[in-house]
């Protein structure tokens, strides 16, 4: 049970949206004793959380009212406006406090985070890092923006997802800022692993044969992150004994062992033109990490 749930009872939880991760919090809530209320747009998501002590409410408004905190998590900000804004919602969160851990743009949480204000509601907006099995478990990742003061106040009950919470700072799009960054190192590689996979097996090697190789790779890259993370925060480039010169050549090895095969090669061609651009301005013994400054000023 949460130090909150101890000492502060009855701690009272509304979880709106009832998707894998929606059912995920409700659950770890309801195991760390937290009376927890649910509510999803389509009825009867609720599975099984009814039979573990969940209130199922009958409507987004009755929800909110039931607790002192509510937590999102739906697909994205038009699902959660779409709740959050309606009139009575809005009215019935008035001085109450909302932790939106759907996922969106940093954009949408700024503007979230201002309606929330004008509406004397308080925000606090979220992401999770890891997937639906992880909550309540030590390996959950939750990262964490808004006024210090609300996280403080929710950092009790919210210890009952389990894992890491992250409070980024007071800026409300900061956690959403982190998650598109996160998300675009974790895409772009599953792109690649997907590429490489299809390459492979165009030259008769398995993804089985590849994958203790391609685990290789990964291990090179947490050193990378942070050799290559101080190179773009300091702008010191240098190549060292891999100038971009020779990362473009490899990457023209693939785009034509991909073309040979009949395989799509774009995403690697986008890469190797950002290479040339580089190498074109003059900056050909940089590392490829300089290709983060020709994004970054066009
Ligand atoms: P989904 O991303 O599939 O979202 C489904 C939920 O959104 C359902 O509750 C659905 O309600 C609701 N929804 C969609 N449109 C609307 C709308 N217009 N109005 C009201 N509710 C709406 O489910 P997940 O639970 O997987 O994810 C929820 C959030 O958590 C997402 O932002 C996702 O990116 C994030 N996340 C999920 C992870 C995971 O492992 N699943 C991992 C990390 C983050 P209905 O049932 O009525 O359609």
């Amino acid at each position: 049970m949460s130090t909150h749930a101890r000492h502060h009872q009855p701690a009272t939880v509304t979880v709106l949206g009832l998707g894998p991760m929606g059912q995920a919090l409700a659950g770890a809530f309801l195991d760390a004793g937290i009376a927890t209320t649910v509510w999803n747009r389509t009825p009867g998501r609720e599975a099984g959380l009814p039979g573990r002590g969940a209130r199922v409410a009958g409507s987004a408004r009755e929800a909110v009212a039931a607790s002192t905190l509510t937590v999102v998590c739906v697909v994205n900000y038009d699902a959660s406006d779409a709740v959050l804004r309606d009139e009575e919602v809005t009215a019935a969160l008035k001085g109450r406090t909302v932790v939106n851990l759907s996922a969106d743009t940093p954009a949408r949480a700024r503007d979230t985070a201002a309606w929330a204000e004008r509406h004397g509601i308080r925000y606090l907006d979220g992401a999770i890092m890891t997937p639906a099995p992880s909550i309540g478990t030590p390996d959950a990742v939750f990262l964490h923006s808004g006024p210090r003061e609300v996280y403080n106040a929710c950092r009790p009950v919210l210890a009952a997802l389990g894992g890491t919470h992250t409070h980024l700072g007071e800026e409300p799009s900061r956690a959403a800022a982190y998650d598109i960054a996160l998300l675009d190192v974790f895409w772009t590689a599953m792109a690649g692993y997907a590429h490489a996979l299809a390459v492979a097996r165009a030259e008769g090697v398995s993804g089985r044969e590849l994958a203790p190789f391609a685990q290789g790779i990964a291990t090179i890259l947490p050193p990378l992150f942070e050799e290559f993370a101080e190179d773009a925060d300091d702008g010191t480039y240098s190549g060292g004994i891999n100038p971009i010169t020779s990362a473009a050549s490899t990457m023209a090895h693939v785009v034509h062992a991909s073309e040979d095969h009949g395989i799509d090669a774009s995403l690697m061609r986008v890469i190797e033109g950002q290479a040339r651009r580089v190498i074109a301005r003059g900056h050909g013994g940089d590392g490829f990490i300089r290709v983060t400054d020709l994004l970054s000023r066009g």
